[in-house]
């Protein structure tokens, strides 16, 4: 618990420096890129010149990708939650998925049929099934399974989801750190390190928990707990009255 606090003030602070910067530089790339865009059009152009601001205007694109997943690291309080049927949302956010995936990875899904509900938001569902499986896909050089499995834990009977792919697999070093902003062992251009940095930070949000187990070339396997949500809350959130 103690290394866990550890690591959540480091995330806090973390967060805290790189979303100032990500606010400051998301407002300074404005311009860069409407004026860059606006000028592609402009008519009688120099050839040379249009390409020079293709590249200006590729480039403030790619920044404004990067410094979007550092705001969203660093927002402190997560999107808004709804009571979900965690199934369903789980079957919907992967059939999104299939289709930004390479064509060779396959998602093998085995959703046990979950009534169960969940308070999530189905936007940081998605990102946090995309995080998980991009790097699944990336861990396996864009060709290969990963199951998704979704199951109710046993005993006090929260949920259980866990992504596991059959790629690289990752060494202990890689193992303590993942979950670092700006922690990646891809090639520059390529990782920015905050994909589970953000995946970390929506979990903790709905007050779940995730895990990672891992064998150098055998294979990763995330796991993702979450609370249940009562019943109560569930089936009349609007004639709930406060206590007298
Ligand atoms: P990025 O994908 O930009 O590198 P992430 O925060 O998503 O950032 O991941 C951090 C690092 O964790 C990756 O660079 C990789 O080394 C490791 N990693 C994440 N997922 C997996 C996986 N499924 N298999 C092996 N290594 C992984």
């Amino acid at each position: 618990h103690e290394a866990e606090e550890l690591q959540r003030q480091k995330m806090e602070a973390l967060g805290q420096l790189a979303g100032g910067i990500a606010h400051e530089i998301n407002n300074l790339l404005q311009p860069v890129i409407t004026l860059s865009n606006l000028n592609i059009g402009a008519p009688d152009l120099p050839a040379p010149v249009r390409e020079d601001f293709a590249d200006i205007l590729s480039a403030g694109r790619q920044c404004r990708d990067v410094v979007g997943a550092v705001l969203a690291f660093a927002r402190k309080e997560g999107a808004a939650t709804q009571p979900l049927v965690l199934g369903d949302a789980v079957c919907r956010a992967l059939s999104f998925a299939r289709g930004v995936l390479p064509p060779a990875v396959v998602i093998d899904s085995r959703i046990g049929d979950c009534e169960a509900i969940a308070m999530i938001s189905t936007t940081e569902l998605t990102q946090v099934l995309m995080n998980l499986l991009t790097n699944a896909a990336d861990a396996m050089d864009r060709s290969g399974t990963v199951t998704v499995t979704l199951d109710r834990l046993p005993g006090a009977g929260g949920l259980r989801l866990t992504i596991g792919d059959e790629g690289c697999g990752m060494d202990e070093r890689v193992r303590q750190r993942l979950f670092e902003p700006f922690f990646t062992t891809k090639p520059q251009g390529k990782g920015t390190g905050l994909g589970l940095a953000v995946v970390h930070g929506i979990v903790r949000g709905w007050r779940g928990t995730i895990s990672v187990t891992s064998a150098l070339g055998r294979g990763t396997s995330f796991e993702i707990t979450f609370p249940v949500a009562e019943s109560s809350t569930i089936e009349h959130p609007a004639t709930e009255s406060p206590p007298a």
